[in-house]
């Protein structure tokens, strides 16, 4: 089963925390953070339909992790592919997609020259011809284009458009956000796809019912990732998902009738049962579940 790594950029603090990653319009905050969160649950659910495998770099919705993390979990795990997910920020004139890929990284830019491809099939906007090459000793040597590069792993960094633009915010987090975020996922999953040479089949499978509730036997919660190993042993077992937060979870309106929460706790947690299995520290949470299967 194909690997992929998604990286939604930063995280829910990195805005009010002096990062800056974010932009704040009539007195309000928007995280960046919170649509890239967004996207990657959206590309998650497309890739999952397609039986590639998930992996989060940082849970969607949180706080923000280091860009070492990141890159170390991707040399853990070697993925086919390792997707970065953000939104770019510059002058108010300056509007459009575009995606960095390290130079002479071969596959890392195939699979950007993909997601420009899909996007522009699409219709959505291009900043430039929608390419950046990273490089050392420029604006564009990026940590994570540059970190994957020196291991041979595939990668790319897609910016979904401008923040700072006028048009491009209402597509972000303005009126068009719904249509817009389904329309990044669908390309970059588009091009995720023909890049492992999976053939697109559609958004959704045919017995996915909109609207209604699904019911599942069981389902577990990570809190970080440090916990995903361990959680992994269990879903095994269990044959059932792994969602990277309780956010994500709530989000997916998926009625679960046991829970497991691996590492952290399970303040908030809905279920007819609730089981945490956790210690002080990633060790004893794995022994927890080890006890456990
Ligand atoms: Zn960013």
């Amino acid at each position: 089963m194909p690997t992929v790594i998604l990286d939604p950029g930063h995280g829910t603090d990195t805005y009010e925390n002096g990062g800056g990653k974010g932009v704040k319009v009539g007195g309000k905050v928007y995280e960046e953070h919170d649509f890239n969160s967004d996207v990657a649950l959206r590309i998650e659910k497309i890739l999952k339909t397609h039986g590639v495998k998930v992996v989060f770099s940082q849970n969607p919705y949180s706080k923000d992790v280091s860009l070492t993390s990141r890159t170390n979990l991707a040399k853990r795990i070697i993925p086919n592919m390792f997707i970065s997910i953000h939104a770019n920020a510059g002058a108010s004139s300056v509007e459009g997609i575009c995606v960095f890929a390290w130079e002479n990284a071969t596959n890392s830019n195939r699979m950007a020259d993909l997601v420009v491809k899909h996007m522009k099939a699409d219709g959505i906007k291009t900043h430039g011809n929608g390419r950046h090459y990273s490089m050392l000793n420029s604006w564009t040597n990026l940590h994570i284009t540059r970190e994957l590069a020196k291991v041979n792993l595939p990668g790319v960094l897609i910016e979904h458009g401008f923040m700072t633009s006028k048009s491009d915010f209402e597509n972000i987090f303005g009126k068009y956000s719904n249509s817009y975020r389904q329309k990044c996922a669908v390309a970059d999953s588009k091009a995720i796809l023909e890049y492992l040479g999976i053939k697109y089949k559609g958004e959704a499978t045919t017995q996915q019912k909109p609207k209604e509730e699904k019911e599942v036997e069981n389902a577990i919660i990570i809190n970080s990732v440090n916990d995903y190993p361990a959680a992994e042993l269990l879903a095994e077992k269990l044959g059932c998902s792994i969602y990277p937060s309780k956010n994500a979870y709530k989000k997916s309106q998926n009625k679960v009738k046991h829970i497991y929460v691996v590492g952290g706790n399970k303040d908030g947690v809905q279920a007819d049962k609730v089981t945490l299995l956790a210690g002080p520290d990633r060790l004893t949470t794995y022994g927890e579940v080890k006890k456990a299967l």
